[in-house]
């Protein structure tokens, strides 16, 4: 037997998922946990029929030029793919500057 660390309840194993990486092999949430959080957050699928302005070259790009982002409200990223890799690499120059 397993207890759920979020409802506190005490279930048999088969009442969890199989969490490779934990030292029991089994999810810290029971079924029913782990199935109220994923439905509570709320996932979001691009629009591949309208296109979209970057917010950051301003430019308009079909929507698989923009990373996906599914906490967004349209499903992408606000900014397109050319833009975050120009911010990763600016980062990535930064912090070799800070070292
Ligand atoms: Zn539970
Ligand atoms: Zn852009």
């Amino acid at each position: 037997m397993k207890q759920c660390t979020k409802c506190k309840q005490t279930k048999a194993p088969t009442e969890f998922y199989k969490h490779r990486s934990r030292r029991d092999g089994l999810y810290v949430h029971c079924k029913v946990c782990v199935y109220a959080i994923r439905s509570k957050q709320k996932k979001y699928e691009p629009d591949y029929s309208k296109k979209k302005q970057c917010n950051k070259c301003k430019q308009t790009k079909a929507p698989t030029e923009f990373p996906k982002k599914s906490v967004n409200r349209d499903g992408l990223d606000a900014r397109c793919k050319v833009c975050c890799n120009a911010a990763d690499r600016d980062l990535r120059i930064i912090k070799r500057f800070m070292r």
